[in-house]
């Protein structure tokens, strides 16, 4: 059996690239990753720009203000001025249009007063050559490359990159993933009410709308439930493997109808991971299959127990599936925190992830433990957001002791804790 770390080695060494290229419109890229650096095409701001509503001045004309210049031109956005400002003279400018060649300052219509309907205007102060215009270039240059491949693309990449005239944009293409639910045990969870030994099955929805909610826009099916059948679990396999990655989850522990271990190798799995030493989650399972066309299919089997489903996902299908869509290796979301609430579990030697319910108190975080009996417990894990990361032979920490936490959903600012909630 290997050490939470060894598996994440490995991970990490069979981290797939990217699939390819595929040009999507601007307005579709959100969540995807940039497959093309880009690159300026001319300077921002592309001209002198008015940053104010006022009159564009030379400042030399300023000195000893108030003074009254004659107003030779009204200049909109959108608009060039071709007046040359000569000494005595100034043009009426709104916020964003090219300042004319000879001015250096615009000031603010709230320091002027307008005379003669507009023919001159009286600046009330002097104002500094240079104050609220944006120079050309300011903000970069021409053939500046201002965002580079393997950049995710939020709202805020999305304004950059129209700015820059990138629509359509390349992006990296994504995976297709596949997550099949095995259990002769198992009943769909909108269908009849289960019989006395079945249960609902869970693992298949929360599996989908897990690689959903990353956020990447990759295309996810719900297979559907396998039964615990060597022909069976053969046939949802070679489906699966039209797509990219398969998540399984159920049936790669020891029992005696536990086939997807079997079937995986029978099939020619390439095991890299088979048992990980971390509780709950421990019969793990990683490998690569070959399909047709001599593709490479990545096939996780995960344990069928629903928190060790999502845990495993969280902390070694996540970055796999992140890398396939073409972002760089980054550190897992863990951090430091505060845990409150008794300590309650043992040292073993295993990695131990327990629920813990992440949220902030005057700007810091802390983490509550939740109640919960292990990783059947779907309904302690859903008060949790975050994995309390104990390590191999340590004992969980006591009230009040800082110790890593691994936060499985970005922190949510309505899970803050309310201010009236007495401060310990
Ligand atoms: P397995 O990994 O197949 O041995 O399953 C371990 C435990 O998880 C058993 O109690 C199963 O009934 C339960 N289980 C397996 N798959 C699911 C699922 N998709 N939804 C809910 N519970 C499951
Ligand atoms: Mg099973």
């Amino acid at each position: 059996m290997m050490t939470k770390d060894e598996a994440l080695d490995i991970l990490r060494a069979h981290r797939p690239k990217p699939l390819g290229v595929e040009t999507v419109p601007l307005g579709a890229a959100v969540g995807r990753v940039l497959a093309e650096d880009c690159v300026a095409d001319r300077d921002q701001p592309p001209f002198h720009r008015s940053a104010m509503d006022g009159y564009a001045c030379r400042a030399e004309d300023l000195e000893g203000a108030p003074v009254v210049l004659e107003v030779v031109d009204v200049i909109a956005a959108g608009e060039m001025s071709s007046r040359v400002l000569g000494p005595g003279a100034c043009a009426k400018i709104m916020t964003g249009a090219p300042v004319p060649t000879g001015a250096d300052v615009v000031v603010m219509v709230e320091k002027t007063e307008t005379l003669e309907e507009g023919r001159r205007v009286r600046i009330l102060e002097e104002v500094p050559s240079g104050r609220n215009i944006a120079p050309r270039g300011q903000d970069y240059r021409e053939g500046e490359a201002i965002l580079r491949v393997g950049r995710r693309l939020r709202p805020l990449e999305l304004g950059m990159l129209a700015s820059l005239g990138k629509d359509p944009v390349a992006v990296h293409a994504l995976p297709r993933v596949t997550v099949l639910a095995t259990g002769d045990e198992l009943v769909p969870p909108g269908g009849p009410a289960p019989g006395p030994s079945q249960i609902r099955e869970s693992n298949g929805v929360m599996l989908t709308a897990q690689v959903a909610a990353l956020g990447l826009g990759i295309p996810v099916r719900h297979g559907g439930i396998v039964p615990d059948d060597p022909a069976a679990v053969r046939a949802a396999l070679e489906d699966a493997l039209h797509g990219d990655v398969v998540i399984l989850s159920g049936g790669v522990s020891m029992g005696d109808f536990d086939y997807v271990h079997r079937e995986l190798h029978r099939r020619g799995l390439e095991v890299l991971i088979e048992k990980v030493a971390i509780k709950p989650g421990k019969p793990l399972l990683y490998g690569r299959l070959a399909a047709d066309g001599g593709r490479v299919v990545e096939v996780f089997g995960l344990p069928g127990n629903p928190v060790s489903s999502f845990a495993t996902f969280e902390i070694f299908v996540r970055p796999h599936l992140e890398a396939f869509c073409g972002l760089p290796e980054r550190e897992p979301p863990v951090f430091r925190m505060e845990i409150r609430g008794a300590s309650s579990g043992k040292a073993i030697p295993r990695t131990q992830h327990l629920p813990v319910n992440v949220r902030q108190r005057d700007g810091r975080l802390v983490a509550e433990r939740v109640t919960w009996h292990g990783s059947g417990d779907l309904r302690g894990m859903a008060e949790a957001n975050g994995l309390l990361v104990v390590e191999a032979g340590a004992s969980p920490p006591v009230d009040g002791e800082e110790a890593w936490v691994h936060l499985v959903e970005p922190i949510d600012p309505s899970r803050c804790l309310p201010v009236s909630d007495e401060a310990r």
